[in-house]
């Protein structure tokens, strides 16, 4: 075990290794490194400055939104001092595939005796929903995965009572969060909230719900959670969310090494006394520094290329699947961008795989010429990629249609997004195989992979990972 002497080193200094450094100093341990590739932290927590008529603002190139769940999110906030009160609103309309208006969710709007009915089922449904995962599923709400396959729960609560609270316990229904999350909705008889859910879960670039174990639904878009985001009681951040981790980073008595990226690891063989060489490339130059632990927040399946990946590890980490999640910033010509965020509901669906499914419009006072985000995903597990010109051709295609054709395109890219396994290997316990290897040669594994791909889900395991075994 770990001991407060040790020197550790953290690869990544996204929100999840800049959270480890937080726990652990608050621990007590003095003596981490943080290394950090890029010239910035915070990761795909991406904020960059625009000006609009000489004034520049902040905007989201990934992260976006946070909600009243987001508790391991606030207690970095309130290491570095940042709040969230004073962010921009969220507000959203909704779209069809050709740009037209609808309304979904309001029953008032093109009434039919139908569209009421289908309101109605679906809000029974999501009654149910709430019910079943308090008392079937009991248990679910924690975050990371260890032992949901053999019918157990683990780790921390993401309750609002129990916030953070170690829970443990058995339940055998849990096995069912392996199934793919259309078909687990099936099973319980609540189809109609995959209508809601589908909105932040695969316009946000999370997947298609016939490919994704149900646990990483309903561990990221727990009940609580989904209906803040419905009721559009969000968190956001006036200055970006890559300023909460800037922050948190200014506090830490080694805040991270900027533009050092790590490029080799070498590791004592099991058994063997010895230090971690850790290899680093800065500035063209390359260094070797040693450690006691090592500590990995950055994709697993990438550490396996630059470091002595044992079989075992090999393994496993090809197994990590990752979406394909494609987004730039679009500008406008004067007044001719949207007014507010849009969703795109025929584009969330297989069938239109590479079209924009949602935009974000950040700051309402700019009206329609506020620079806004634009996504879409490429990838499905069992159909061929979009061509990534291909899906960018769509998104324009998209947004001219919704009426705002985009100037100019900012920030664009494609990132590597929410890793996970598929429920075939969820079910065979991919889950409980990395927890066997924790710690073996000195190494721990965090960020993304072990609960979800989002800013709460990376914090919550780094949180999970020091209080366990630090
Ligand atoms: C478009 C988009 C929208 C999103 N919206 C939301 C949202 O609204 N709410 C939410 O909660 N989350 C959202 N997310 C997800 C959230 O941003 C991520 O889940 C979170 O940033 C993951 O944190 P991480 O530290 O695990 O990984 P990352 O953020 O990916 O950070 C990893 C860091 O490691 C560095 N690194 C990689 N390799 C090396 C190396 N070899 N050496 C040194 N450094 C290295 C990288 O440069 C990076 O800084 C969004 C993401 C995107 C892209």
């Amino acid at each position: 075990m770990p001991n407060l002497n040790d020197r550790i080193c953290i690869i990544g200094g996204g929100p999840a290794g800049i959270s480890a450094a937080m726990y652990l100093q608050n621990k007590g341990y003095e003596n981490y490194v943080v290394y950090e590739k890029l010239n910035k932290v915070g990761g795909k927590s991406w904020s960059p400055k625009i000006a609009v008529n000489g004034e520049e603002r902040t905007y989201e190139t990934g992260a976006i939104m946070g909600a009243i769940t987001y508790h391991a999110v606030h207690e970095v906030e309130e290491f570095g001092g940042v709040g969230h009160a004073d962010g921009p609103n969220m507000r959203r309309m909704y779209r069809d595939k050709d740009g037209k208006e609808i309304f979904p969710f309001d029953p008032k709007k093109n009434f039919s005796i139908s569209k009421m009915l289908n309101l109605l089922k679906m809000k029974k449904q999501m009654k149910k929903l709430v019910e079943i995962m308090e008392t079937k599923y009991k248990g679910y709400d924690c975050y990371c995965h260890r032992g949901v396959a053999q019918g157990r729960y683990h780790g921390l609560s993401k309750g609002l009572d129990d916030a953070l609270q170690m829970i443990e316990g058995e339940n055998p229904n849990l096995k069912d969060l392996a199934l793919p999350f259309d078909q687990f909705c099936k099973m319980n008889g609540v189809e109609e909230v995959m209508k809601i859910w589908i909105g932040p879960y695969t316009s946000f670039g999370y997947g298609y719900f016939d490919e994704i174990p149900a646990a990483y639904v309903m561990k990221y878009l727990d009940t609580t959670t989904a209906i803040e985001f419905v009721n559009m009681r969000l968190w956001t951040w006036k200055e970006g969310t890559q300023s909460i981790y800037e922050a948190a980073n200014k506090k830490l008595t080694h805040p991270a090494l900027l533009n050092t990226e790590v490029v080799k690891v070498v590791r004592p063989k099991e058994g063997e006394e010895g230090k971690i060489q850790v290899t680093v490339r800065r500035d063209g130059e390359e260094t070797t520094e040693e450690f006691d632990q090592l500590i990995i927040t950055t994709p697993l399946d990438y550490f396996a290329k630059y470091a002595d990946a044992r079989d075992e590890e090999k393994e496993l980490f090809e197994k990590i699947i990752h979406e394909e999640y494609v987004n730039f910033i679009g500008t406008f010509g004067e007044d001719q961008g949207p007014t507010i965020s849009g969703y795109i509901f025929d584009n969330m669906t297989v069938e239109r795989l590479g079209h924009a499914m949602v935009y974000y419009h950040r700051w309402e006072d700019l009206k329609a010429n506020c620079p806004s985000s634009v996504y879409a995903l490429r990838n499905h597990m069992g159909s061929e990629d979009v061509p990534y010109d291909k899906t960018i051709g769509n998104m324009l295609d998209d947004m001219k249609l919704c009426g705002f054709p985009v100037k100019d395109r900012l920030f664009e890219q494609e990132t590597y997004y929410c890793p996970h396994v598929s429920p075939k290997d969820y079910a065979d316990g991919w889950y409980d195989k990395l927890e066997a290897i924790q710690g073996k040669q000195n190494t721990w594994y965090a960020g993304e992979i072990m609960s979800f791909g989002d800013m709460e889900d990376t914090c919550a395991a780094s949180k999970d990972l020091v209080e366990r075994f630090f």
